[in-house]
């Protein structure tokens, strides 16, 4: 399920009508359906939702630019890499964007041009509308941890029973701790 711009669902757009003289303050919850990409790593069970995503942006024409600077949080739902089981988590960060006016012509995209190493980025529009979806959508998808982890002292599962070890200890000898434990032992006895 989509929002399709067809649809008329105009939920994060910049009027530059709007911050021709002053700035704009947007401070609004927007469901997950609005956001392409993440959209879609829900529906791959990549990750749930359990809020919908809240997003507060500051916008601002500066020189040749357009500024924005904003906030992103949600509650999600992943899958801890160590030991599977779902836990919750917040994402919550902030970015800051800047939107300039495309030079190429009509249908020929320009590419994001990176201003320096500390993430600020450049993106072009054309138009009097500036679209916010996509990049609150990369923004989100960004800060989605790449291994998920329920907690630091996550124990995972067992290597030899799959046991949840988490929950119970099972007792078995597990390579890694046992192996680490003889190195030790052996400095011992060379000393
Ligand atoms: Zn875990
Ligand atoms: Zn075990």
């Amino acid at each position: 399920m989509r929002f399709n711009a067809g649809e008329g669902m105009k939920l994060l757009t910049l009027r530059l009508e709007d911050i021709r003289e002053k700035s704009v303050e947007i401070a609004t919850q927007i469901p997950s359906t609005a956001f392409p990409v993440l959209s879609e790593m829900i529906h791959s069970g990549e990750v749930i939702l359990t809020s919908p995503v809240s997003v507060e942006i500051s916008a601002a024409h500066e020189f040749d630019h357009v500024r924005v600077s904003g906030r992103v949080s949600a509650l999600v739902r992943l899958p801890c890499s160590r030991c599977l089981a779902e836990y919750e988590e917040r994402i919550d960060t902030t970015f800051l964007l800047f939107y300039t006016r495309a030079q190429t012509a009509e249908g020929v995209e320009d590419e994001e041009i990176e201003l320096s190493e500390t993430d600020l980025v450049s993106v072009p529009y054309r138009g009097e509308e500036i679209d916010l979806i996509p990049e609150v959508d990369e923004q989100i998808v960004m800060e989605l941890p790449l291994r998920p982890l329920c907690g630091d002292d996550c124990r995972g599962l067992c290597s030899s029973c799959g046991a949840e070890l988490n929950v119970k200890e099972c007792g078995c000898r597990r390579s890694v701790p046992a192996l680490a434990f003889s190195t030790l032992n052996d400095l011992k006895i060379n000393t």
